[in-house]
C-alpha cells in the first residue's frame, strides 16, 4: 500500500477577499503545501515541491523580483531540508509529479537531483519560449527548471483509464506506477493542471489550484472575480470547482487536498 504524508515547503500572503468571495478584506496567509508519497515498488514520488531557496535566487533581479513584491513569500526550511530531517535524502526522490508550472509549486525542482518529472503536455506547453515578461505574467520563472529538465521528463497526454465511479462526476485519468495512482485534469486554473488521486492510509485526492480552501470545494464558494485575471479559464474553472464540490458529496470518505488550504496545512501539513 501507499503511504502518503503532506509537508509545507513556505507561503505567500494576500487578500483574503480574492480567493473567496465572503472572505474578509485582511492578509492571510497562503501555505505551499507538496505531498510525499512512498511506492512499494517505485519509491518516493512528490506531487509539487512549493518554494526552496531557488525561488528567492531567482526573483532577485527585474522583472522576475515584481513577482515576490506582489505576492511576499516566507520559508523556514525548503521540502529537501525537511525531507532530510526526516531520514529521506533528496537522492531518493524518483519522481515529480508537477500539478501545472507556476513558481509555487515547482521551485524545488533542482533540489531532487535525481527525479524524473511527470507532467501534461499542455502544461508543457505553456510555457515553452515564453518572454521575460510573458512568464512572469503566468507566474512562471524559467530558471527554476534544472538545465537537464527535459532528459527526465515524462510527458502525460492521453485520459486513458477509466476511474474508479466512486471519484463521479470525474469519468476519465491517467493511469500512473501500476494503476496505483491517476493523474486527472482540472482544467481553469493554468493549461495542463493536474491533479492525482490514490489510496493511502486513506482516499486521497490533491487537486493542486483547483480552489484555494476546502470550503470553496465544500461550500461552493468561488473566488472574487479579479482572480480569473491569473486563471486559465473561468468557465473551466467554475465547472472544475463544482465537479470537487460534487464529488465531496457524493463521497466523504475522499481527503480532497487543495495545495494552498491553510486548515488542512495546520491539522495535516509537517512543517519546521
Ligand atoms: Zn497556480
Amino acid at each position: 500500500m501507499l503511504s502518503f504524508r503532506l509537508f509545507q515547503a513556505g507561503f505567500c500572503s494576500h487578500c483574503q477577499r480574492m480567493t473567496l468571495i465572503d472572505g474578509e478584506f485582511k492578509k492571510h496567509l497562503y501555505p505551499a503545501l507538496c505531498a510525499l508519497i512512498n511506492h512499494p515498488k517505485y519509491g518516493y514520488i512528490l506531487y509539487d515541491t512549493g518554494y526552496s531557496e531557488q525561488f528567492f535566487k531567482q526573483t532577485r533581479q527585474f522583472p522576475f523580483s515584481l513577482y515576490n513584491r506582489i505576492t511576499p513569500v516566507s520559508l523556514n526550511q525548503s521540502l529537501k531540508l525537511q525531507l532530510l530531517q526526516k531520514g529521506i535524502e533528496a537522492q531518493e526522490i524518483n519522481y515529480i509529479i508537477i500539478s501545472h508550472f507556476h513558481s509555487d509549486h515547482i521551485s524545488g525542482l533542482k533540489d531532487f537531483p535525481n527525479a524524473r518529472f511527470i507532467c501534461h503536455k499542455d502544461a508543457l506547453l505553456s510555457i515553452d519560449r515564453l518572454s521575460p515578461i510573458k512568464a512572469l505574467l503566468k507566474g512562471f520563472l524559467p530558471k527554476l527548471l534544472p538545465d537537464d529538465f527535459y532528459d527526465r521528463l515524462i510527458v502525460l497526454d492521453e485520459e486513458n483509464s477509466s476511474l474508479p465511479k466512486k471519484l463521479r462526476p470525474f469519468k476519465k485519468g491517467i493511469s500512473l506506477f501500476d494503476e496505483s495512482l491517476f493523474a486527472i485534469l482540472l482544467p481553469g486554473h493554468a493549461k495542463g493542471h493536474i491533479g492525482i488521486y490514490f489510496k493511502a492510509q486513506q482516499d486521497i485526492f490533491l487537486v493542486g489550484d483547483s480552489c484555494w480552501h476546502s470550503k470553496s470545494y465544500q461550500e461552493l464558494i468561488l473566488p472574487s472575480r479579479i482572480t480569473y485575471l491569473i486563471h486559465d479559464n473561468k468557465k473551466a474553472y467554475i465547472d472544475t470547482l463544482s465537479k470537487l464540490n460534487q464529488l465531496h458529496h457524493s463521497n466523504k470518505q475522499l481527503f480532497i487536498i487543495p495545495s494552498h488550504c491553510d486548515s488542512i496545512a495546520s491539522t495535516h501539513a509537517e512543517h519546521l
